[in-house]
């Protein structure tokens, strides 16, 4: 096994003074035994825990690292504008290109808003839809991540059903499903909110199809609704100018956060005309949202995105390691599914109703300096290599003959 000493000194230390050690989506309690809770170091798409092992990682922070850590040139642009100054009584001038910058790129944008957390930018999107339109439901997937607050959290200790009484729900892809909750919701929709594809942990991924993406459309378009896609974790991934640009189908607003900074903390709602006055009108603030030194990372990391077009970099390499997975398994024997868009693998076993396979896979990869996850989807980077791939895809046949045994 791996040295965990430092780790396991931390985790003592944390447990007294943090409710158990850790919370949400990032307690390693959560993975296989063997992760590690606490990291010391990230270089481009390898990170490093705090006991020195060193992994090429495939979750890439859960999606802000996108062109990799210490990208030289968001680096040097957010240390300038630290030089200057981060959290001043308004914005920097930043804010302005960062605005135009993106309003310029989002295929629906006519205006943006800047925020911190994915969750500010979809608690946004709903608070403007209702505001613009006057009314009260939001149409939304079974199972979908929407956030960690109590309207959408997935968890219901501590909220309420006052907190969840305007949400009518629908299955992700299902046209009958989501024209039966805009029945349901009558005169009283104010918007659908959709994710760019369907992520949730532990399922097969889906693509959404163009016959839901347009049934979406053609829903909000009939009862004068917001179409919502949130994008925070697809965001410039998958189409820099939107994550359903290629079905045709354009939101009237998304939701952006994670990749958009690469790794600064920053998020932005994208906006048709429309909701121009709501937007103007609604009161949407935090201390922190109009930080510079993440809106100068931001405009690094955007105009990189365009000027190498990142998705289609992204979408190669994870071609590769999809086809490396899955010639590996097969050599073993070992049925796995790989769903999702490339850039954002997931990969999971068939006959594992416990993900245990999963879990030895995973841990085995790690063993051999390979950070996967064995129930959500993965993020690629743009700083993976063949050889981080080829890395990945040795530690893999080792990972597969032993799932093979068990
Ligand atoms: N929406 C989606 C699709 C997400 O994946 C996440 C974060 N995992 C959020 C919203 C919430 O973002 P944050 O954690 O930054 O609040």
């Amino acid at each position: 096994g791996l040295n965990r000493t430092r780790d396991a000194a931390l985790r003592a230390r944390a447990e007294k003074v943090v409710p158990s050690g850790m919370w949400g989506h990032l307690h390693a309690a959560k993975l296989p035994g063997g992760y590690p809770q606490f990291f010391h170091r990230g270089e481009g798409g390898v990170l490093w825990d705090v006991d020195g092992n060193r992994y090429v990682d495939f979750m890439c922070s859960w999606g802000p690292n996108l062109l990799g850590h210490h990208h030289p040139e968001v680096e040097e642009a957010a240390e300038r504008q630290r030089r200057d100054g981060d959290c001043m009584n308004g914005p920097a001038e930043v804010m302005v290109e960062l605005a135009e910058l993106v309003v310029d790129m989002v295929g629906h944008a006519d205006w943006t808003q800047f925020q911190k957390n994915g969750t500010d930018a979809t608690t946004t999107c709903v608070t403007l839809a209702r505001a613009a339109t006057s009314r009260r439901k939001i149409l939304v997937a079974k199972g979908a991540y929407h956030g960690a607050v109590p309207w959408c959290s997935p968890s219901l200790l501590g909220v309420t059903a006052e907190d969840r009484a305007h949400l009518v729900y629908f299955t992700f892809n299902d046209v009958e499903s989501l024209e039966a909750a805009a029945k349901m919701a009558g005169d009283d929709v104010a918007g659908i909110l959709v994710s760019a594809f369907r992520h949730d942990l532990g399922f097969d991924q889906e693509l959404p199809t163009a016959e839901f993406a347009r049934a979406a459309r053609r829903i909000c378009d009939d009862k004068g609704a917001a179409l919502i896609i949130d994008e925070v974790r697809a965001g410039f991934r998958l189409n820099a100018a939107g994550s359903w640009e290629s079905l045709g189908v354009r939101p009237d607003l998304s939701a952006w956060s994670k990749a958009i900074a690469n790794g600064y903390a920053l998020a932005a709602v994208t906006g048709a005309d429309w909701l121009r006055t709501a937007a103007a009108q609604v009161f949407v603030t935090g201390s922190f949202w109009a930080g510079a030194v993440a809106m100068a990372a931001a405009v690094a990391t955007l105009k990189i995105v365009r000027r190498d077009d990142v998705p289609s970099r992204l979408a190669q390499c994870g071609l590769m390691l999809r086809e490396g997975l899955e010639t590996r398994s097969r050599q073993f024997g070992v049925s796995i599914r790989q769903s999702g868009p490339a850039q954002m693998p997931a990969l999971l076993f068939d006959d594992d109703p416990d993900y245990r396979k999963g879990f030895v896979f995973c841990n085995s990869m790690l063993e051999r300096g390979v950070y996967f996850h064995p129930k959500h989807n993965m993020f690629l980077c743009a700083a993976h290599t063949e050889a981080d791939i080829a890395a990945a895809l040795d530690a893999a046949e080792h990972a597969f003959s032993v799932v093979a045994a068990l």
